[in-house]
């Protein structure tokens, strides 16, 4: 927020602006960028109701490329906090690794109240992953589903030279289908193979996916009859692409 603003004067220009908009727009909250810059929207029930899941995703793969190119929207985050306060409706949720280099709302290019993250080590699938994507679809409205692996994954290489400290043997444990799914004559198994880490991230995202929807007949249910679209994808550390599977 601008210091030169009172808060109560900031908040009355920002009210002001909202009410001249259509209501089937996504609230524009920063009218003040540079000279030529693209802005961003905060995501209303009517904007995210108008997408469809392939719409959705589209968005997101747009992002994705102005990720890459440096030309990401420019943001107020505060004004999106103001703007976002009564009541979110993201159009993706997405299950993604808890890596530094990963984060969704950057690389795809969101802001506050575009996207549900759930973020953990080798995005696993757990009974709180599952509750997690049930609220986004059934209270939230969302409707496109992503699970997002990454090149490089540390979860992966651990479970790939089957590291035993503290914890780690559980996750290890959720990775190792994907482990399996990777033909034996993939050599060496270990974590040295840059290549063979990348092909068991991608097989443990598409195991992720198996998982939700086997996990959760209200998500299956939703993915059955179309009214949510689940898709996978890995992230390329070295690149910032995002590849989305089938597409
Ligand atoms: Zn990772």
């Amino acid at each position: 927020m601008s210091p030169m603003l009172p808060q109560r004067a900031y908040l009355g220009l920002v009210l002001g602006a909202l009410a001249l908009l259509p209501a089937c727009c996504a609230t524009r909250v920063h009218a003040a960028a540079g000279v030529g810059a693209k802005t961003a929207d905060v995501q209303t029930k009517e904007s995210q109701s108008a997408l469809s899941p392939r719409q959705a995703l589209d968005r997101l793969m747009q992002g994705n490329a102005r990720f890459c190119a440096g030309t990401s929207m420019q943001r107020d985050l505060p004004a999106q906090v103001h703007a976002t306060a009564g009541g979110q409706f993201p159009i993706a949720a997405i299950v993604s690794c808890m890596d530094s280099r990963t984060s969704c709302e950057l690389v795809l290019d969101q802001g506050l109240g575009d996207i549900f993250n759930v973020r953990v080590a080798g995005n696993v699938i757990d009974d709180d992953v599952l509750a997690s994507l049930e609220y986004a679809a059934k209270v939230a409205g969302t409707r496109l589903f992503l699970v997002i692996g990454h090149s490089s994954c540390g979860a992966i290489k651990a479970a790939a030279d089957n590291v035993t400290m503290g914890n780690v043997p559980a996750l290890v444990a959720r990775i190792k289908p994907a482990l399996d799914a990777v033909p034996a004559s993939e050599q060496p198994r270990t974590s040295k193979n840059h290549e063979f880490v990348d092909h068991v991230a991608a097989a443990n995202v598409r195991h992720s996916m198996q998982q939700i929807l086997e996990g959760s007949p209200v998500l299956r249910e939703l993915a059955d009859s179309g009214q949510i679209l689940l898709v996978g994808g890995m992230y390329d550390v070295e690149t910032g692409r995002v590849e989305i599977f089938d597409r």
